[in-house]
């Protein structure tokens, strides 16, 4: 028994499930373009593996790639040529990727810290290679990275990255095959700013980083989008603190939340970090998802420190590897392994706005009192408010 479906990916301009792109063919699932592929209970909670078998004319796809590691290729007739993939990780269908085209690749090696080889590509058109070093090194930092900070190593023999100019999401996660726009990709000092530089390792760490928070332990259901993306944001900012200034990073990063988040939680469009409802989940992408929800788990870590942070983290991963999570999870294994009570920190997970604390300095002899007093002013948040349109362009 089995689904025979056909499509036409030239036809699929809303570049979610297969599309065609100059020639190229690619896939993007998230949140729920794997439907726009096959028939499937196209939800994060339902876990899979992947066994993929891909064959083409080999003049015009000379590359097929998918999830995982790739465990048999060959030619057929008349010019075709196969290729097999199997991702021996149960993943949900949002994870899911296949990409077929003509693409050269940037080549390396990244030895794990349990002497793992992984072979690592990034695939480009002919003409971008040789504008693929920075992304390569940011790559290599990061696995290096999340060994050392969080004890998270990588599990495929292979990792690959595959740039496309019209990728029209900034990047995503799927398992062992990262699609990025080429904007988060190529850099070279004739044409690309401090700004281009940083804004590339900071994404490739980002989907990197999702390997363990995103993919090994995955959203039960979209209301959980700010497990995988707010913890995975802080990540990725203390990955950019440490390879560069800790004090820069973090006022750039207070400025986007004071200048994107802000207004967001501030008007009609504003939400808690884990909604309540939504019509389409693809307007949830937001910066209060993502930034202010990295916010909340930096609290966290601030309250903990650093070490009893990583602790919890540790639990967490334990506790819920090959799982779909929930924020609720998270939460928990923090306050299990740490110690402290959460209980009235999670309404920062059901609240929307932003609080306002006001605080008073009194002296009386040698002793100075400072009190604070905070309240959360009503937001304009409705429900029909929510479900507008949020900023097209972002990385998931
Ligand atoms: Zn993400």
């Amino acid at each position: 028994m089995g689904v025979v479906t056909e499509i036409d990916p030239a036809a699929n301009s809303q570049l979610m499930g297969l599309y065609a792109s100059n020639g190229m063919l690619c896939t993007q699932c998230e949140a729920e373009g794997f439907r726009r592929i096959t028939f499937f209970p196209d939800r994060p909670d339902v876990l899979s593996t992947y066994r993929v078998r891909m064959s083409g004319p080999k003049a015009q796809f000379p590359v097929l790639l998918s999830n995982g590691n790739c465990v048999a290729s060959g030619d057929g007739e008349a010019g075709e040529h196969w290729a097999e993939w199997h991702d021996p990780w149960p993943k949900p269908s949002y994870l899911f990727a296949a990409v077929a085209g003509d693409l050269v690749a940037n080549r390396d090696s990244f030895t794990t810290m349990s002497g793992r080889e992984v072979a690592l590509n990034i695939y480009v058109r002919d003409g971008d290679l040789e504008r693929t070093g920075h992304a390569m090194l940011a790559l290599k930092n990061s696995m290096k990275w999340d060994e050392e900070v969080f004890g998270r190593e990588y599990d495929l023999d292979l990792f690959n990255i595959v740039a496309v100019s019209d990728f029209n999401m900034g990047a995503m996660e799927n398992k062992g095959l990262n699609v990025f726009n080429t904007r988060y990709v190529l850099a070279d000092p004739e044409t690309a700013t401090d700004a281009d530089y940083d804004g590339v390792e900071g994404v490739i760490a980002h989907e990197y980083f999702h390997n363990w928070s995103g993919n090994r332990v995955t959203c039960r259901d979209w209301f959980q989008l700010s497990l995988k993306e707010g913890f995975t944001v802080l990540r990725d900012q203390l990955f950019s603190q440490d390879m560069g200034s800790e004090a820069v990073k973090r006022i750039e990063d207070v400025r986007v939340l004071r200048s994107v988040q802000f207004p967001e939680d501030s008007g009609p469009l504003a939400h808690p970090i884990r909604p309540d409802s939504y019509r389409e989940i693809s307007n949830f992408y937001t910066s209060t998802v993502y930034n202010k929800g990295a916010e909340v788990i930096r609290m966290m870590r601030t309250m903990a420190g650093p070490d009893a942070f990583r602790k919890g983290c540790d639990l967490y991963f334990e506790r819920h590897d090959g799982e779909a999570a929930t924020c609720e999870d998270f939460v928990k294994a923090i306050e299990d392994r740490t110690g402290m009570d959460l209980a009235q920190f999670r309404l920062w997970y059901s609240q929307a706005g932003a609080p306002k604390v006001e605080a008073s300095l009194e002296h009386s002899g040698s002793t100075a009192t400072l009190k604070l007093r905070q309240h959360v002013p009503p937001t304009l948040a409705s429900h029909q408010a929510a479900n507008a349109d949020s900023a097209a362009d972002r990385a998931v």
